[in-house]
């Protein structure tokens, strides 16, 4: 499967999933139609379906115009927000995408109704995984959103993972003020502000990569347990209660990015 980059807005990624020698492709999580429109015009490829993650504006407010061009059929979550979804996706869902299978992952914790889709080598993380972060917690709890990024965390170590915002640059530094001492993390921070300072993107990374480096994945970690108790001041344990204090930190650290 070839996998496209569209940007859209100041930092959404619509990601278009095609075969190679193939003339239709699938777009994932289409917030503006233009970027669409003149992407399919550029390449001569022919719409063939959508694949929504979650219900937020920024990743579904093309779909109206999308379907206006072509009827094709919208795959999602089953959400009121919603009302373009043909078919409505569950976790364990297997969805034929183009002579390739990808499975249905409920990743909650974003939103309550975010997926997240797995194919082979590649995974489709949307605002749950980010590249060096994870999403903020609007509907769902740490809990959730811990269980959500275990489960992503345990695909194979080469999984590229594809998500939703370049927000890179900002997860590494505040990273590094999880981690300072993260030689993993202080080389990643280097080589994103080449690639960024170059106006190249930094996605996807990879699953090792996002292990090795991402503190949201690393909250049994000692040194990122230690963090979370020093700045709730109390011995806080690994898991989703050490997730929860690192993503409250981080929420005042970017406050006015809307990170
Ligand atoms: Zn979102």
């Amino acid at each position: 499967m070839k996998i496209d980059r569209v940007g859209a807005f100041t930092d959404n990624y619509i990601w278009v999933l095609g075969p190679p020698n193939d003339d239709h492709v699938v777009v994932v999580d289409p917030g503006d139609a233009t970027p669409v429109r003149r992407w399919l015009k550029r390449t001569g490829l022919q719409l063939a379906g959508i694949l929504i993650t979650h219900h937020h504006a920024d990743h579904t407010g093309g779909i109206a115009e999308l379907i206006g061009d072509a009827r094709v059929p919208v795959l999602g979550p089953s959400r009121a927000e919603l009302p373009f979804v043909t078919r409505e996706l569950r976790d364990g869902d297997r969805v034929p995408v183009l002579g390739t299978e990808l499975a249905v992952l409920s990743t909650p914790g974003h939103t309550r109704d975010h997926l997240s889709f797995a194919g082979d080598g590649f995974v489709l993380t949307g605002d749950t995984l980010f590249a060096g972060g994870c999403g903020r917690l609007f509907e769902g709890t740490a809990e959730q959103m811990h269980g959500s990024l275990m489960r992503l965390a345990a695909l194979p170590g080469a999984t590229r993972v594809y998500c939703g915002h370049e927000y890179t640059e900002a997860n590494l530094r505040f990273a590094l003020e999880v981690e300072p001492e993260n030689l993993a993390l202080r080389d990643r921070l280097q080589r994103v502000r080449v690639l960024r300072h170059d106006g190249s993107t930094t996605v996807p990374s990879t699953v090792d990569e996002e292990l090795a480096t991402n503190p949201f994945l690393r909250c049994g970690e000692a040194t990122v347990v230690a963090a979370a108790s020093r700045q709730s001041g109390h011995r806080v344990p690994p898991g989703h209660e050490t997730l929860a204090v690192i993503r409250r930190w981080k929420d005042s650290w970017t406050a006015p990015y809307g990170r």
